[in-house]
């Protein structure tokens, strides 16, 4: 587990913000192992988790929401899905717990549902972004990550969100799978986000009727080859190929596909 401030504990998947008297969670986290470092420091200390942010609702954030629900009947969940209902989180919202600011910031694209949020600490120039920012490697041109992409569904929204953070005076950025990265790892995936839309716009101009799975697979080639990334047959052959990387892909082929049916 990694400390920032005295005050923040990165763990696997999810991170603990200390107040005076009580602890903020930020995602919950899939493993085992956030757990026991987290329930951990509240014994240490005698504080009880008081609130839950969940960036959005993807298993491997909210799954251990249950554990910590148990142990701490009286946590507050703040989040932006609400079955059957509106988004609550529309436009920032800033709320004060304990001592610090926390300001919420919707940042749709990466999740189906345009429920992600992103949680600021201003004072602390620090923000948790769920998983937003995905750079893959320290370099655009370089990977060291299973993909070669970052996975999203709305590319368009996916692009605003990450414009959106950039430019905000941040030198800290917490992820969901307890990454802390400073604002490059933002602007590689930028770029990465931004080179998908491009070569998509390509591919489907050179061949408008090409398949959707054809269109992703030729885009995702293009960006393995930029980004050295090696591993692209192992890759495709991935369910996590069709359930992650593919999503974005084939968002652009679709949207470049309409667009060119339009202007027929
Ligand atoms: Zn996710």
């Amino acid at each position: 587990m990694r400390k920032l401030f005295n005050k923040i504990f990165v763990s696997e998947d999810a991170s603990l913000v200390r107040e005076k008297d009580f602890f903020v969670l930020v995602d919950a986290g899939c493993e085992p192992k956030t757990r026991g470092d987290f329930m951990r420091l509240t014994r240490q200390t005698k504080k009880p988790i008081k609130y839950a942010f969940l960036t959005h609702h993807h298993w491997d954030h909210v799954h251990n929401i249950t554990y910590f629900r148990e142990k701490f009947p009286r946590i507050v969940v703040i989040s932006n899905h609400k079955l059957g209902s509106l988004m609550k989180f529309r436009q920032e919202e800033s709320m004060a717990l304990g001592d610090t600011e926390y300001v919420v910031i919707p940042t749709p694209g990466h999740s189906p549902k345009g429920d992600d949020i992103c949680v600021h600490m201003p004072e602390k120039k620090t923000i948790f972004v769920g998983d937003l920012c995905q750079p893959q490697g320290p370099f655009y041109h370089r990977t060291d990550f299973a993909t070669p992409v970052p996975y999203f569904h709305l590319g368009e929204e996916y692009i605003h969100s990450l414009k959106k953070i950039l430019g905000m005076k941040i030198n800290h950025i917490i992820t969901g799978h307890g990454m802390i990265f400073r604002k490059k790892a933002l602007e590689i995936t930028l770029e990465t986000a931004e080179r998908m839309r491009d070569i998509a716009k390509e591919t489907v101009k050179k061949n408008p009727e090409v398949k959707n799975s054809l269109a992703a697979k030729t885009i995702f080639e293009r960006i393995a080859q930029e980004r050295n990334f090696h591993n692209v047959q192992h890759r495709l052959k991935d369910p996590y190929y069709h359930e992650c990387d593919e999503q974005g892909l084939i968002y652009w082929v679709k949207k470049f596909k309409k667009e060119a049916s339009q202007h027929e």
